[in-house]
């Protein structure tokens, strides 16, 4: 028995498969938590045949992708072209120096952080709303985000590294596992309340508020000191 509606459904507009691709390879949910979540935030979801084919396209798309970067960038295939030029005495034409091509890979890296992180944005400023918002129906941008985090986390936009809003420790939001937290849980969902923190450091918080959970360490340290004396 087909539980879900699958017809009539506007998950494809709602959420979209680029967001459905994150929560898959981001956070590696099965089909079945997919459409759970499609179902939750929405509605509908995608039915169960076509979401493998979907990711098969996916991973086909990845790798010309990939072949694609190669070809543009390695050295060998630009010289290779450069020599059939001058064996078939063709005229020159453009192609692009290594420099040239090494920025575009940097602009690459600087374009998927930006996607992971609107992603990250669009979660977080749908928190206590039924149908999740998209990215440009938020409260704030990336860059503004991050601009504040140069303020607020001392946030280093070479490195991408950041101070853990909870544990001040290092966190590099590029290679480390990281949450954007609602600083006070129960306040709004703005650039204000918005900060990033180590997984385990928000894990730790839970939903409390920034006293609460200073006040819990301050206990839980307490308690293993006097074992620690008795
Ligand atoms: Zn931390």
């Amino acid at each position: 028995m087909e539980k879900y509606k699958t017809s009539a459904g506007n998950w494809k507009q709602q959420i979209g498969w680029d967001e459905i691709d994150k929560w898959k390879y981001e956070e590696g949910l099965s089909y079945k938590a997919i459409r759970d979540r499609c179902i939750e935030l929405c509605g509908s979801a995608p039915s169960k045949g076509s979401l493998s084919p979907h990711f098969n396209e996916v991973v086909k798309e990845n790798l010309r992708q990939r072949q694609r970067v190669y070809r543009a960038e390695n050295v060998n295939v630009i010289l290779g072209k450069k020599l059939d030029q001058f064996w078939r005495h063709t005229p020159p034409i453009e192609l692009p120096t290594i420099t040239e091509s090494v920025r575009a890979k940097e602009r690459g890296a600087t374009k998927a952080l930006e996607f992971s992180i609107s992603g990250r944005i669009s979660r977080f400023c749908s928190k206590g709303e039924k149908v999740k918002r998209l990215y440009r129906d938020c409260n704030f941008t990336v860059q503004q985000l991050l601009d504040s985090w140069k303020g607020t986390q001392n946030y280093d936009e070479d490195s991408h590294n950041l101070e853990c809003a909870i544990c001040g420790g290092s966190l590099n939001i590029v290679n480390d596992l990281w949450h954007m937290d609602h600083i006070d849980p129960r306040g709004k969902n703005t650039l204000e309340n918005c900060a990033a923190t180590h997984r385990v450091c928000n894990q730790m918080k839970s939903d409390l508020s920034q006293e609460e959970f200073q006040e819990l360490v301050a206990k839980i340290n307490n308690f293993n000191q006097s074992k620690n004396i008795s």
